[in-house]
């Protein structure tokens, strides 16, 4: 038994990436927590013939369970409900309660907009209240009602924005009629390792030799993915495969046990963010501008450990506000693991912290040169009490690449010095 959907996002902000879709991966995540595999999500815009085409080609590919986002509103480009009707052919009808309900909600935002044309609006109103025959009507969490229609396949039409789509996803997987279309889920366990600092080519080694060792190898479905400079390996499988997973897992602790930094689904900075409890951590910063500083701010309690940050670009900047030394700068170039470390060096002792992090690099198309070419990074961790560990690094990409990355380099350089890996 499985069971199986598919997502139809729909709206031409969306089609035209004006409007980053968050609604496909969102529903993505509470299918595959559910155990409900998912087949396509498909993305088009408010045009019915499109919505329409999308609706079949999920029906024809045997999916229990459609859901779709977006088209839900009063205005006359919002579609999708009647579609979906014509589509599940049930008759669209007036459904009175829900007229009402809206009328509610509308009459209370409306005290807020003193202006608006009042004549509008009950027609606006009757339009959100037009379901299709039989169905199951999701109450407003905006104006838009959303409703669920039972049937092979069953489908969920759920408004476009993000915090009403989240609620209503909840009251859509509360009804029978969706328990029902997906009775056949198998829940899956799913883990995450994420390495740092392996080719994608010495995983593939490890993993076809997984292929031959490790028993009933084909239950498990690995999916790598390489990001920000870390390589992610996401395996689901059923909970009777555990301990084919556990074989999996020992086999890659064997045999990158240096690149291997979580096993358990943690990011970098979730564990930067812990290791940096009760300490005090400063910045110095010039190709990346900062972005290190902010990344270190993003998690809670990161008031409490990060002193400050300089950013530093001139060479009198670096000089005047980190206290590097001139003539370092003269004899190694301002991108130079001397000049990181006396970064880090003088971070540490401007804000009087125990840890500091220096980023120096190339990042720009016309800084290179021969000998340092654009994407060649300096990192420098500096530790009170004097350890410190410094490395020089030639970054791929454009100019975002190379600072993203930056960023990525120096919280694994964090890591290990924090842990004493070095
Ligand atoms: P409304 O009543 O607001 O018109 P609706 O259900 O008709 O709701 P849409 O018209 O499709 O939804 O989208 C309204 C807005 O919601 C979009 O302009 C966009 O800002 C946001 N939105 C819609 N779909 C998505 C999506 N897939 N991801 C992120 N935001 C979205
Ligand atoms: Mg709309």
């Amino acid at each position: 038994m499985s069971a199986r959907a598919g997502i139809v996002v729909t709206g031409t902000e969306v089609l035209t990436g004006r409007v980053q879709d968050q609604n496909g991966p969102w529903l993505a995540d509470r299918l595959l927590e559910l155990g409900v595999e998912l087949g396509h999500i498909t993305l088009c815009g408010d045009r019915p013939a499109d919505i329409e085409a999308q609706l079949r080609f999920l029906a024809g590919q045997g999916v229990d369970l459609i859901i779709t986002s977006g088209g839900l509103g009063p205005t006359a480009d919002d579609m999708t409900v009647e579609i979906v009707s014509r589509f599940c052919s049930r008759e669209l009808v007036l459904d009175a309660a829900v007229e009402a309900r809206i009328g509610e909600i509308v009459k209370g935002m409306m005290a807020r907009f003193p202006g608006v044309d009042a004549d509008a609006v009950p027609a606006a109103n009757r339009k959100q209240a037009l379901v299709p025959a039989g169905a199951v009507v999701l109450d407003p969490v905006g104006t838009a009602p959303g409703v669920v229609v039972a049937g092979s396949p069953t489908v969920v039409v759920l408004p476009g924005p993000p915090r009403e789509l989240q609620p209503m996803w909840h009251a859509a997987v509360a009804t029978d009629a969706v328990q029902t279309a997906i009775a056949g889920r198998t829940r899956y366990q799913q883990q995450t390792i994420r390495m740092f600092g392996l080719p994608e080519s010495g995983l593939a080694d490890t993993l076809r030799d997984a292929e031959k060792t490790v028993a009933d190898f084909d239950r498990l479905e690995i999916t790598t993915c390489l990001r920000r400079g870390e390589l992610e390996i996401v395996t689901r499988f059923e909970p009777r495969d555990t301990a084919t997973y556990a074989a999996l897992e020992g086999l890659l602790r064997d045999r990158h046990a240096r690149e291997i930094f979580s096993t358990d689904g943690a990011l970098v900075d979730d564990q930067i963010a812990e290791l940096l409890a009760g300490r005090s951590i400063a910045t110095a910063e010039s190709c990346t501008a900062g972005m290190l500083a902010a990344r270190l701010t993003e998690r809670a309690g990161s008031s409490a450990y990060v002193a400050g940050g300089v950013v530093a670009y001139s060479n009198a900047a670096k000089t005047e506000l980190l206290g590097v030394d001139a003539g370092l700068i003269e004899r190694h170039g301002a991108v130079s693991e001397p000049v990181a470390e006396a970064m880090a060096a003088g971070a540490l002792q401007r804000f009087g912290a125990d840890t500091a992090v220096a980023i120096t690099g190339i990042a720009g198309p016309g800084g290179g040169t021969p000998t340092k070419p654009v994407g060649t990074v300096c990192f420098s961790v500096a530790l009170a009490g004097g350890a410190s560990v410094t490395r020089a690094t030639r970054l791929p990409g454009n100019r975002s690449d190379i600072r993203e990355r930056s960023t990525t380099v120096a919280m694994h350089l964090l890591r290990r010095a924090l842990t004493g890996g070095g």
